[in-house]
């Protein structure tokens, strides 16, 4: 059985969509723990990152640069800061979250409630400049 994420790579379940590239693709967080709270994940099924090939992994970080400048570019932060976890989703993917402070990168603070309209303004906005 294919993960969730695996789903929304085939637009079998909707997200909000950031960009992709042949091997990658992003989207936002659906429970943010800031406006801009964004996955990137590889294409390829694979449950722990460090489990990835060279190739894949190498392009995965790649992958996560652009889409972090693309977020810098859109949300006002100090810089974006970068999580792994993978404690739910068995698919690998980085967390790429704008911060202000150390405080802004916390999963265990409740998470933030954005209407989908919210959401996809903010999504329309990254993606924008990940185009560009
Ligand atoms: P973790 O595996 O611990 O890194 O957490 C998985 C992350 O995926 C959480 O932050 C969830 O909010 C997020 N997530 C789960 N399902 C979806 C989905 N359908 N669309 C966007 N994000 C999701």
């Amino acid at each position: 059985m294919s993960t969730i994420f695996t789903k929304i790579v085939n637009g079998e379940i909707p997200s909000y969509k950031i960009g992709e590239n042949e091997k990658c693709y992003a989207f936002l967080d659906i429970n943010p723990v800031a406006k801009g709270h964004t996955l990137v994940i590889p294409k390829v099924e694979v449950d722990y990152i460090f489990d990835l090939n060279d190739d894949t992994f190498a392009e995965l970080m790649l992958f996560a640069r652009k889409v972090a400048k693309s977020i810098e570019k859109t949300v006002p932060c100090n810089r974006i800061g970068v999580a792994v976890l993978g404690l739910e989703v068995p698919h690998a993917h980085i967390h790429l979250v704008p911060i202000q402070s150390e405080a802004d990168l916390s999963f265990s603070r409740p998470k933030l409630k954005l209407p989908p309209n919210e959401m996809e303004t903010i999504a329309q906005k990254i993606r924008k400049n990940f185009l560009s």
